[in-house]
């Protein structure tokens, strides 16, 4: 497919014949579409009806395709990437100057759609794709450096006198339709919004630690614009993926969960029963108000089985396992639940954090041979750098494996 790309914005003969092709496209069954890769060049285009048709084919077919993707890492144990294509439209970040300019230039806002639309196809690798796979995908915009830029970008944009930010009230925050605003302006703060509530579901570790790092000035303002405006999105989400999730597990199952989920304070209580003279052991996890810009809290309600140290260990794993799986609370779930049957079954545990479950949901596996205690790899290491020798944190000889 080739479609000229003249430097004029607005060129009717060649959108009319674009809007008639996206209309064609969207009735080709998504199957029949195998590669996109050349797809994502015409994001760039400076004709909305390009861009929009570029958009509606990557938007239909990428989240389709990432079953595929994901039983195919599963299966051959590969890794995978975003495409490189893709990757290079996130390298040039938008500039206020250019949004300066642009006010007399429609030019300007189709060069700043086409960023902030090749964001939103990098989220849509996202949809239906697998933990692992989200993991090589969140690597990916890590080593590329890309996510700071579109934050500061953001809230550069968003940002009114005085470090108000834009009012998000009127905005469908979790979804994004193109060419359906008043004016550009308009359609870039809805596209920005947007873009925001999804690094915050997909790639919350990252969003929470610019939101750390960043200047004093807009530090406050954000927290409480994304509590208003953003965090009872997310935290609706990371609920309901909860809910979902214990739909599909079996009620009757040994050392099942019993999940009570209440939205209204964000939290969720899971209870486990031992056995039939004590109560069930317990645990609670809330979202805060900012959440996830801050972390889900971890709280015992019912102690059962364990002392105290070791119970405070086992919570605060829990809270690790959460924030290292990017806010998945599944993980924390299991890993609570781990922790339990491992309890009852005598199973060793970690001579470090006393769970059976470490923060990257592994068992213990590393065994001093001194004194035959074992430890997680990620506890062992974490101590070997922090002590900056390679003992054993327990009988202090020289850490031999066996
Ligand atoms: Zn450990
Ligand atoms: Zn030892």
């Amino acid at each position: 497919m080739h479609i000229p790309d003249s430097a004029t914005t607005f060129h009717q003969p060649r959108d009319v014949t674009v809007e008639l092709l996206r209309r064609l496209i969207k009735s080709i069954p998504i199957e029949k579409l195998e590669d996109v890769s050349g797809v994502f060049g015409l994001l760039t285009a400076h004709s909305r009806s390009v861009q929009r048709t570029a958009f509606t084919i990557l938007h239909r077919f990428i989240p389709q395709a990432q079953e595929q993707v994901s039983f195919d890492v599963a299966l051959s144990k590969t890794s995978v990437s975003l495409p490189d294509e893709l990757i290079s439209l996130l390298l040039e970040t938008p500039t206020m100057e250019m949004v300066n300019e642009a006010y007399g230039d429609d030019k300007v806002w189709t060069t700043i759609r086409a960023y902030l639309l090749s964001w939103k196809v990098v989220f849509d690798h996202f949809t239906n794709a697998s933990l692992p796979v989200q993991e090589f995908y969140t690597t990916n915009i890590k080593e590329n450096e890309v996510l700071i830029p579109l934050l500061e970008f953001t809230f550069d944009f968003l940002q009114k006198s005085h470090g108000k930010i834009v009012d998000a009230s009127k905005i469908d925050v979790q979804n994004f339709e193109p060419d359906q605003s008043e004016n550009a302006e308009r359609e870039t703060q809805w596209l920005l919004v947007h873009l925001y509530y999804l690094c915050l579901r997909h790639l919350a570790n990252m969003t929470k630690n610019w939101w750390i790092d960043t200047k004093k000035r807009i530090k406050g303002p954000v927290e409480s614009w994304t509590e208003k405006h953003i965090s009872p999105l997310v935290s609706g989400d990371a609920l309901q993926g909860v809910e979902d999730w214990i739909s599909t597990q079996d009620p009757n199952e040994e050392r099942a969960l019993t999940l009570k989920i209440s939205p209204k304070t964000a939290e969720i209580i899971a209870s486990i029963p031992v056995d039939e003279e004590s109560p069930p052991v317990s645990i609670s996890i809330s979202l805060p108000p900012a959440y996830p810009l801050h972390p889900a809290l971890v709280v015992g309600r019912s102690r059962v089985l364990v002392d105290e140290k070791k119970w405070k260990n086992w919570l605060l794993t829990i809270q690790g396992v959460i924030m290292f799986a990017n806010g998945n609370l599944v993980d924390g779930l299991l890993a609570f639940r781990r922790n339990v049957q491992g309890a009852l079954k005598g199973q060793s545990e970690c001579a470090i954090c006393y769970s059976v479950i470490s923060t990257d949901m592994q068992t213990p596996n590393k065994r001093c041979a001194t004194c035959k205690n074992t430890f997680h790899s990620v506890c062992l290491f974490r101590w070997f750098k922090s002590s900056n020798q390679s003992t054993c944190p327990l009988c202090r000889n020289n850490f031999v494996y066996v």
